[in-house]
């Protein structure tokens, strides 16, 4: 297929859509209660908003180097040494317009037309069709034995000549699964071995729950950075909730770094100063807000896990981090997009369908909004679905009477 006909084929972003959807309704004056968002609730970190909002009222906003500002890739820096133990410099980091701009530039700087990339299911909406936009071949492992934890036997099964990159998202989103260590050290053993790209998407890595870690994948390589096949990409939307900031980066060797910025330079060149300078005061302020959203996700995690079990036939398995859980919803539709139009349409609650993360008859729903939301949203689904739930129930002051079970 050619360029323009791929992109002229492209769906709609899933989440867009979605939105739309909400607006409607609510502007009709319905009361939906989504269990879709993949955003925290939180306010951005308060020196965060000193600092941009500084940025700001001194009215000095220019460019900044295409690769991010100096002060902030050296608050970067700081960052990789506590959190990865790695030592790298201001040549080893490019900061981009989220993490979604640093995978796409990693993907058109290392992927050439037919290049395979191992994407391992279930997984995040846009790494399929990113490969695709960059004219690769994306290649999806699933674990056969039904779990969302890859397994090594079945990846290598999936190599080819043609592989040149492995997508890793640990904690995973949409399964909340944290992938073992020794995984994550077999990993990485094996596409050093046989000089496979390793990219991990780090950016839930700090949102665990019960004493669980997302194991940083340089702990396990021998290489030094320059030959390493490790590439981590980072970013402060989810961590600390700034999800409209839109800034991420790279962490990698130097000359794929020189490569993604001329790139970059083509394209955006430096994400905004604002989001840099705030990005910054995130990084460099008080590291507690951190702790509190991921106490707060965690508290979440366990009503929703809690509400799920009244649902005598769903199968869950227990998030260990990000802000989403993804039950198997099959014994009451195999078809997950049905499934969640139909909740939305009789229950008011908003759901994504597993067939968009490869993990059909399984529906995504997320535990980042409110206590209320989580416990009535899933109220809503235990309504709708579960023949011993209470056949009424108050929506507002909308009383419903189930009448289709
Ligand atoms: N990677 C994963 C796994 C995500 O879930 C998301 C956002 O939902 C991103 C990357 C993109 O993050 P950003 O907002 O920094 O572009």
């Amino acid at each position: 297929m050619n360029h323009a006909q791929r992109i002229a084929e492209l769906p709609p972003y899933l989440f867009a859509e979605i939105d739309k959807k909400i607006e409607a309704k609510r502007a009709a004056g319905v009361d939906v209660i989504s269990l879709g968002i993949g955003e925290p609730k939180n306010k951005a970190p308060i020196q965060a908003i000193l600092t941009s909002a500084a940025k700001l009222s001194g009215g000095d906003v220019k460019y900044t180097p295409t690769d991010g500002s100096p002060s902030l890739k050296k608050a970067i820096i700081r960052y990789t040494e506590e959190h990865y133990d790695k030592l790298v410099g201001p040549e080893n980091v490019i900061v981009s317009t989220g993490a979604k701009q640093s995978i796409y530039n990693l993907l058109l700087s290392l992927v050439d037309p037919q290049d395979e990339v191992i994407i391992l299911a279930p997984y995040w909406v846009s790494y399929p069709e990113m490969v695709k936009l960059v004219s690769g071949v994306p290649v999806i492992v699933t674990p056969e034995d039904g779990t969302f934890h890859p397994r090594l036997p079945e990846i290598e099964a999936a190599l080819s000549s043609y592989t040149k990159a492995i997508i890793v998202n640990s904690p995973n989103n949409p399964s909340g699964v944290v992938f073992s260590d020794s995984f994550i050290a077999e990993l990485v053993e094996l596409c050093e071995r046989r000089g496979i790209y390793l990219i991990m998407d780090d950016i839930y890595h700090q949102l665990v729950f019960d004493g669980a870690r997302a194991a940083p994948a340089y702990r396990f390589t021998k290489a030094d950075l320059e030959s390493s096949k490790v590439l981590v990409v980072n970013g402060v939307s989810k961590l600390y909730g700034m999800t409209g900031f839109r800034l991420g980066w790279v962490v990698g060797p130097r000359k794929l770094v020189e490569v993604m910025t001329n790139l970059q330079g083509q394209i955006t060149s430096n994400p905004s100063a604002i989001s840099q300078a705030a990005a910054e005061g995130a990084l460099t302020g008080g590291q507690g807000v951190v702790e509190s959203l991921r106490l707060t996700i965690q508290n979440n995690r366990d009503v929703m896990v809690r509400e799920l079990q009244g649902l005598t036939d769903l199968r869950t398995v227990c998030p260990q981090g990000t802000f989403y859980c993804l039950p198997d919803f099959r014994a009451y539709n195999k078809k997950s997009l049905e499934l969640a139009d139909f909740l939305l349409k009789k229950a008011l609650v908003v759901t994504v369908p597993g067939s968009e993360f490869g993990a059909e008859g399984h529906l995504r729903l997320s535990f980042a909004g409110t206590v209320k939301d989580v416990k009535q949203g899933v109220e809503r689904i235990k309504w709708a679905l579960d023949p011993s739930a209470p056949s009424e129930i108050y929506i507002g002051d909308r009383r419903m009477v189930r009448d289709w079970l």
